[in-house]
């Protein structure tokens, strides 16, 4: 896998202060994309064991305390960085107790690959959904356009019928 940018912190893509990585990868071409730099697979840079270290290092940094990580592209679902965004994921789980993890794909939930879904259930929220042009709107929170949504995946796995959208439920 390669990423495109990593920032150690961050107040802009999720709730709180935190660290996010911006994969490269994505097959959806929306119209519109405000990130069509990191479309290409190999564009940006390696994503090394080193790199994963550093975001393991910064999530536990008690000088800046970050609530958790951002993931987001590209595509961190696109299904050749499902691997390796899984053993990130699953590195945070376990050397960082307590931070979240946000991720933002242009698939749709309810199509989710089952390699897609064996991440997805190791996160606490995803916002899934291409970027639709005519439904953009600046005012959204965490979302470029209003078809896509917040899932709060932890709300659902106990016990929620549908899954809650954090900004619209
Ligand atoms: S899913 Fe995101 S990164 Fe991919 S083309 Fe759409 S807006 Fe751009």
């Amino acid at each position: 896998m390669h990423y495109h940018q990593y920032y150690p912190v961050d107040v802009i893509n999720g709730p709180g202060t935190r660290a996010t990585l911006f994969v490269s990868g994505c097959e959806h071409q929306c119209p519109g994309c405000y990130n069509q730099s990191t479309w290409r697979l190999d564009g940006g840079k390696p994503f090394d064991e080193a790199m994963s270290d550093r975001i393991i290092h910064d999530l536990n940094d008690s000088r800046i305390k970050r609530r958790g990580l951002s993931l987001s592209g590209g595509d961190p679902l696109h299904p050749a960085n499902v691997p390796h965004v899984l053993a990130l994921v699953k590195r945070v789980r376990t050397e960082c107790p307590g931070k979240d993890i946000w991720c933002w794909t242009g698939y749709l939930l309810a199509d989710l690959s089952p390699a897609q879904r064996e991440l997805v259930a190791l996160l606490d929220v995803l916002v899934d959904g291409r970027f639709e042009k005519a439904l953009a709107d600046p005012g959204l929170l965490w979302r470029g356009s209003s078809n896509q949504m917040v899932h709060d995946l932890n709300a659902w796995r106990k016990g929620g019928e549908r899954i809650p959208c954090l900004v619209c439920s």
